[in-house]
């Protein structure tokens, strides 16, 4: 996975964070765990704005977009930017200021939640009458906060942390997204066949889990022959998987006992496939 500043990655990093479970919600209350507050500050251009809302919109990932009333490159005031607006809100996003410290009056178009342009750090998290600062303490966490502020990620391309396995059934493993060709593709089908999708999640579990499997040879040839697939990442075979994956298994466990006892009580109707009893 390339992590460039395009709108395909940007699509990589949103299905992550909806695939890990993540709810995205807005600047009316501070974020609570498990929900990401999205926020675009937009200095240059509100066609690139709406373009990014749209994408959002289809992966139903809302955000905050916060505009300017003084930008250099586009003018808030020109009805080519109301029709803008209109069509963010209708994408679903909230439309707040970006304003110019220490200018920060009500706009009646917009909603009031404000983050500064280019803020210096003794006023960028400080309280403003009549507003939301994103910044402010509640919302913002250095420890939570991510930012790609001048196209540079402070803290590395979130897409990794973002994306948590999903227990696949039949391997008895943890998937993540990136790992396989996408389900429906000739890729996927060829790799299907040869059963290697199986064969490594069930490896991967079982290095996870420190079991002994017959398929380990399968995951110490991938080590060696691919070292830079995805799946091989320390992180997804580590402790947090390792919870994960226990807690999928007890589940499954459970599950399993809950069938055999419905097919046990009643095991005509369970199984409608099943042949017509001759006796009948
Ligand atoms: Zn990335
Ligand atoms: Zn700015």
């Amino acid at each position: 996975m390339r992590c460039s500043f395009d709108l395909a990655h940007y699509r990589e990093l949103l299905g992550a964070a909806v695939a890990g479970g993540y709810r995205f919600a807005f600047f009316d209350a501070p974020p609570r765990a498990g929900e990401i507050l999205l926020r675009h500050d937009v200095d240059l251009s509100l066609d690139a704005a709406l373009a990014m809302a749209e994408l959002e919109s289809e992966l139903e990932a809302p955000a905050t977009y916060l505009l300017m009333t003084r930008s250099e490159f586009y003018n808030l005031s020109a009805p080519s930017a109301q029709q803008a607006i209109d069509r963010l809100r209708r994408l679903g996003p909230r439309v707040g200021l970006h304003a110019v410290y220490p200018q920060a009056e009500p706009e009646p178009r917009l909603d009031t939640v404000l983050a500064w342009h280019s803020p210096d750090p003794d006023y960028m998290t400080a309280r403003v009458a009549g507003f939301v600062n994103a910044m402010q303490p509640g919302y913002f966490d250095p420890e939570h906060y991510r930012s790609d502020s001048n196209q540079r990620w402070r803290h590395g391309c979130p897409h990794e942390p973002l994306a948590r396995g999903e227990f696949e059934w039949l391997s008895g493993g943890l998937m993540w997204s990136d790992e396989f060709p996408s389900l429906g593709t000739p890729e996927r089908q060829a790799m299907s066949q040869a059963g290697a999708v199986g064969c490594l999640l069930a490896a991967r579990a079982a290095v996870t889990l420190g079991q002994e499997s017959g398929f380990l040879p399968v995951w110490e040839q991938v080590a060696r022959h691919a070292p830079n697939w995805p799946g091989l990442r320390p992180e997804r075979r580590g402790e947090a998987a390792l919870r994960r994956l226990r807690a999928a298994l007890r589940r499954q466990d459970r599950c399993l006992a809950a069938l055999e006892t419905q097919l046990g009580a009643n095991p005509r109707q369970a199984e409608p496939g099943a042949a017509p009893d001759p006796a009948n």
